[in-house]
């Protein structure tokens, strides 16, 4: 799997639209100071599903939007779009490429794209669940995150190895199963409680 292109529209710095393509290899972003090369960054992170503004570097999630300069006004939507890969069928779909996108308003909403199909923020994490991919992964590794990793907590360094073991997608469905026997026994009190009166 690996990342074909990435078109970015009114996504921080980026007022215009912006399309990277990228071959094989090592692609290098080069730029001055404050040009933008790190915002590219925060856009994969972004259409990835990330939800921490902190780790966005904005203060709240429509700070992303481009938020204008002397010159231009401000945007109202940012979109940004990734296209990814798929032929060695890395992603649980039969596609030979996945088109991934999320777009956010001024209001705060958002929406979340796969193959131009609209998906919960939920379906794109499971797409990339055991890739090591996405949210929290280790694909994407930042200054200071390998000290991060080594100095965080071992239940929280325990997630990259489970990432990597691909059982990542079992345990958050073993944790919708908890939840839903969870509901299910709500339920059943509240039938018995139910019968119990019309008894
Ligand atoms: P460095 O090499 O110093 O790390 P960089 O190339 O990685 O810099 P970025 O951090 O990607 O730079 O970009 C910072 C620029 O993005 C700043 O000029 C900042 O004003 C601009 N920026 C961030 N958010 C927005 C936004 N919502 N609207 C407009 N510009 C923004």
């Amino acid at each position: 799997m690996f990342l074909k292109s990435l078109e970015i529209y009114g996504f921080k710095s980026f007022a215009d639209k912006a399309n990277l393509e990228f071959s094989d290899g090592i692609t290098s972003l080069l730029g001055p100071n404050g040009c933008g090369k790190s915002n590219i960054v925060d856009a994969i992170k972004w259409v990835l599903g990330e939800q921490s503004t902190k780790t966005l570097r904005a203060g709240k999630m429509e700070d992303v939007i481009f938020n204008g300069t002397d010159t231009r006004k401000p945007l109202q939507v940012a979109e940004v779009s990734l296209t990814i890969s798929n032929e060695a069928g890395a992603l649980p779909l039969p596609d030979a490429e996945i088109e991934i996108k999320r777009r956010i308003f001024r209001s705060g909403e958002s929406e979340y794209y796969i193959n131009r199909n609209r998906v919960l923020l939920k379906n794109i994490r499971e797409l990339f669940f055991d890739t090591g991919v996405g949210k929290s992964a280790y694909s994407i590794l930042e200054q200071g995150k390998i000290d991060q990793i080594l100095s965080s907590r071992p239940e929280d360094r325990r997630y990259i190895f489970e990432e990597a073991a691909g059982i990542s997608r079992f345990k958050q469905q073993s944790i919708d199963a908890e939840r839903k026997l969870e509901k299910t026994d709500e339920n059943i009190l509240q039938v018995e409680t139910i019968l119990k009166e019309v008894r």
